[in-house]
């Protein structure tokens, strides 16, 4: 059987807006109904366009946000119910990596501040001689110096600050990572290296991914299944080798097409795409996608389609599966 880290049931995440004595109460519906189980030791990726809701998935899922509704399974626990308390201790083996390094980082902090901050709240009285251990330790996991602890962020590239970022992730021995686009603000260049730096890590210390992106070819690179999101709902998903080779939907079917091909010898139609993404405020009835879709019929306006299994682990919420 199967062993997942953590499973997501049915999680909606709505965004009120503005009240007016006018008109009923609107909501953004930025995660709507979204189902995935992340295989224990695997990276699980999910796609979409920017405004598919995959970041406000990932800040829900670790409580950054509170969900509107749904499950978060872990340990057999839904974290959803944990009091503060008892959220204390799975906030330790959950952590995030986020997009701009740039940010995250606090200016005025040490890097030893940074990365040991994390250590003084999880381990109540821990001396500073263990930090510093600890600290010297990560720095030197993620292809940084012992020496670097004593520097300021501005002091490094953004490369580097990805690392020190990653650095404070694991320095409480998480085993779930939320990265959210990690790589998208770096160089192409130190973008693989960094690449190269998770996946080392990830097999090394037996974590879990969940990796948020819009970029297929790094999912191509380390995920080993993938989930593609569409205004706030999950359209596709199953083992990568599957959903890329075999794509159902054509939103994932779209997604494939517009990845450039490194080869410039190797030519492909591309598939022209029809309007814009539509405002989540009031998103398209039956299949949200349908307004883009080249395969649209009537009933897809009409009904919404009901995830479907393609094959084992890959399903599609499609009335014309392209599979
Ligand atoms: Fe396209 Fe219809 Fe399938 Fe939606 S249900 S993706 S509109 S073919």
């Amino acid at each position: 059987m199967q062993d997942y880290i953590m499973e997501i049931k049915n999680l909606k995440k709505y965004f009120k807006l503005k009240e007016n004595i006018f008109s009923k109460a609107k909501y953004v519906r930025a995660v709507d109904d979204v189902t995935f189980s992340v295989p224990r030791g695997s990276t699980y990726a999910v796609v979409g366009e920017s405004g598919s809701g995959k970041t406000t998935l990932g800040r829900t899922i670790l409580r950054l946000i509170d969900a509107s509704a749904g499950e978060i399974i872990m340990d057999n626990k839904n974290v959803l119910d944990l009091s503060k308390k008892e959220f204390m201790e799975y906030r330790r083996k959950m952590q995030m990596v986020f997009q701009d390094p740039y940010n995250s980082l606090h200016p005025k902090k040490l890097v030893k501040t940074i990365i040991g901050e994390g250590m003084k709240i999880h381990f109540k009285g821990i001396k500073e001689t263990e930090i510093r251990k600890r600290i010297a330790e990560v720095l030197n996991e993620v292809g940084l110096r012992e020496e670097h602890m004593f520097r300021y962020p501005h002091e490094f590239s953004g490369g580097q600050r990805q690392r020190i970022a990653f650095a404070r992730a694991i320095i409480l021995n998480p085993n779930f990572i939320v990265l959210d686009e990690p790589t998208s603000a770096l160089d192409v260049s130190v973008q693989a290296m960094v690449l190269k730096m998770l996946k080392d890590i990830k097999k090394r210390e037996d974590l879990s991914y969940l990796f948020i992106t819009h970029d297929l070819s790094v999912v191509d690179y380390l995920a080993d299944h993938v989930a593609v999101m569409y205004l706030g709902e999950i359209v596709e998903k199953g083992p990568k080798s599957k959903v890329f080779n075999n794509p159902a939907h054509p939103y994932t079917e779209l997604l494939l097409n517009s990845n450039p091909i490194p080869d410039p010898f190797t030519d492909r139609e591309r598939i022209e795409v029809k309007g814009e993404v539509p405002n989540p405020i009031n998103p398209p009835s039956g299949c949200r996608f349908h307004t883009r879709c080249r395969y649209a019929e009537n009933i897809c306006s009409e009904k919404k389609p009901e995830e479907e299994i393609v094959s084992e682990e890959h399903t599609n919420r499609c009335h014309f599966s392209l599979v």
